[in-house]
């Protein structure tokens, strides 16, 4: 940036002190709010032009720049930590005025998922494209909002921590998983998480208090062999196939819930086959006069914080009997219920003093919340509602489509968001009512 105001000017103007700035210094408040705004703005560029894909992703960089630009928010301690060799964190801790208090922890994931190249009308790094969405944006903004709130010389009451966390995209267990069971985890004394959440196509911000979980399912079906000129029963796959059609008339009933309105995707079941493996290998390609004696079918379920997993095993198993010589395998892909026992739901109602904060600070902010709503997919905030930390997901991006190939955010949308997140982080670091915190915080 050719002009270098200092960041207490640029926000003295962007926050209603603009008369006294400019008799004082003489410079045009429209050009100061550009500049600074500009500078948001190339923050958000380079963080988004490092490459953090998988399978390599290039954690180093990414720190070394998220440091770079946290020096401007003055946190009180900066720290990196290697849980697994090659998967740091990185943890700005911004001490409160009473750091006896639960903390607030800001939570973000520094890695996206492998760019699909050819897919893309623009090169899936520069910047806004690319992992805009998920969720570069916010790890920015967090920090921006906090540049905000220290030029205006706002001190917290609870001590907030922003967390750069590496692997959320593959399982977390590198990432999330070792943070949350260690030492400097439990020192850090969270009650409340904020952490990524959806884009929105309309004008109103959508916010996650709970998330499906997802399962993977394995059907295994064995019979006899037999030549393909035979009718008999019980081959292995005729069973598969009957168990398939099955699973296409639930996968139906969950998904014509969604089509009639009744349910939101986020509220059902889904499940998709994955592979079918099958057939006598021959050397050119299968026999076409054999019945294999085995088949198999891999399914991704999802499934609402609301649902049993019990019941949905014993349907499983009715999906795959043993009686025909069927078995299944289900691989959980995190938690169900939290480690006392709760559904991972937030409350996100008056019994909450958390979303009683969050939810005015978006009205201060002049945004309006869409319903809550549970997030199709898995977050990191699994992790944290699984030790029954009340965790919202939120990325304020408003009149945005859902990151597709060519993923974009509009800069204005992301400036939008810088103010949004100041209201936010003002309102739940300054929650003092303890007494408000009860039980019923948590489900
Ligand atoms: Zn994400």
């Amino acid at each position: 940036m050719a002009v270098d105001l200092s960041a207490a000017l640029l926000l003295l103007l962007l926050y209603g002190h603009v008369e006294r700035s400019i008799t004082t210094v003489g410079v045009d408040p429209q050009q100061t709010v550009h500049l600074l705004q500009e500078q948001q703005v190339s923050h958000f560029q380079q963080y988004l032009q490092i490459r953090t894909a998988h399978p390599n992703p290039d954690y180093t960089s990414a720190i070394s720049f998220l440091t770079s630009i946290a020096n401007h928010t003055a946190p009180s301690t900066i720290r990196t930590i290697e849980f697994v060799p090659g998967k740091p964190l990185l943890i700005l801790t911004y001490l409160g005025s009473d750091p006896s208090l639960p903390s607030i922890l800001l939570n973000s994931h520094m890695d996206s998922v492998p760019a699909d190249v050819d897919r893309w009308s623009h090169p899936p790094f520069a910047a806004f494209t690319r992992r805009a969405q998920d969720d570069k944006c916010i790890g920015v903004q967090y920090l921006e909002a906090l540049r905000v709130l220290k030029t205006e010389g706002f001190v917290p009451v609870r001590t907030v921590n922003v967390v750069f966390t590496p692997d959320e995209k593959i399982t977390g267990i590198d990432g999330w998983v070792e943070f949350a069971v260690s030492r400097e985890f439990r020192e850090l004394n969270v009650g409340f998480m904020l952490d990524e959440g959806q884009a929105s196509p309309s004008e109103d911000f959508r916010v996650f208090y709970s998330e499906r979980t997802r399962w993977r399912l394995i059907l295994k079906a064995h019979g006899l062999p037999g030549h393909g000129s035979k009718l008999y029963d019980g081959s292995a796959l005729e069973n598969l196939m009957d168990a398939a059609m099955e699973i296409s008339r639930f996968r139906d009933s969950q998904f014509d819930l969604v089509k009639s309105g009744i349910s939101l995707p986020s509220d059902v079941i889904s499940i998709n086959p994955m592979y079918m493996e099958a057939g006598t290998p021959s050397n050119t390609g299968f026999q076409m006069n054999m019945q294999p004696s085995e088949g198999e079918m891999g399914f991704d379920v999802h499934l609402p914080p609301t649902v049993d997993p019990d019941d949905l095993r014993t349907r499983f198993a009715e999906w795959a009997p043993r009686t025909k010589n069927m078995s299944y395998m289900v691989i959980e892909d995190g938690p169900i219920r939290s480690y006392t026992g709760r559904l991972l739901i937030t409350p996100t109602d008056s019994s909450n003093p958390w979303w009683i904060a969050f939810e005015q600070a978006i009205t201060q902010s002049g945004g309006k919340l869409a319903k809550p709503e549970v997030l199709s997919l898995t977050t990191d905030s699994r992790f944290a509602r699984q030790l029954d930390i009340p965790t919202l997901g939120f990325s304020p991006m408003v009149n945005t489509l859902l990151h597709q190939h060519n993923e974009f955010l509009q800069d204005y949308v992301f400036l939008q968001g810088i103010q949004v997140y100041t209201h936010v982080i003002r309102a739940l670091s300054s929650l003092l009512d303890e007494s408000m915190l009860t039980e019923s915080t948590i489900m």
